[in-house]
């Protein structure tokens, strides 16, 4: 498998309890490499951006609100399969289903609150990158 990238939000329930540098043993003990890291306080309105493919969906306000209340941690993550490897290391969406070992299991309080967003695919990937990064950001 060829070198991929991935796009990680360490949500703000990572950063309230000050796990940020224990998350990202994890990712980095998974073998990926963080190329590229910024701490961000998104707005409202860029949560609703970033999460536009939920918009119909019933938990979307109160996560769009969880996502901007807060400073989050956004990375571009690389590594060989690197998309589906940080889904493996993230664990289940709910943290009640997720594999003993992985990020979620470990650090999630809820489904809502649950430490780490991931892509789920090399298009989404690629959006989501740059709707936080530009190119002479990410160092590989
Ligand atoms: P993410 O996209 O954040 O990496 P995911 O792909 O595992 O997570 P999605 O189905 O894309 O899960 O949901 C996006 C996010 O919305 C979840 O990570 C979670 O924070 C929130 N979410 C999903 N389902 C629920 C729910 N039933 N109640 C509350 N929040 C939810
Ligand atoms: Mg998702």
């Amino acid at each position: 498998m060829a070198l991929q990238r991935t796009f990680s939000i360490l949500k703000p329930d990572v950063t309230r309890r000050n796990l940020t540098g224990a998350v990202n043993a994890k990712i980095e003990a998974a073998g990926l490499r963080i190329v590229a890291q910024k701490r961000v306080h998104m707005s409202l309105a860029e949560a609703e951006t970033f999460y536009g493919v939920h918009r119909a969906r019933p938990f979307f306000g109160e996560l769009t609100q969880m996502m901007s209340a807060a400073p989050v941690v956004v990375q571009v993550l690389e590594g060989d399969n690197a998309i589906a490897r940080y889904r493996d290391v993230m664990g289940a969406t709910n943290p009640a289903n997720a594999v003993p070992g992985t990020i979620r299991k470990e650090f999630a309080l809820s489904m809502g609150e649950n430490s780490v967003h991931g892509s789920d695919a090399p298009e989404t990937a690629a959006v989501e990158i740059a709707q936080f990064f530009a190119g002479n950001e990410i160092v590989g």
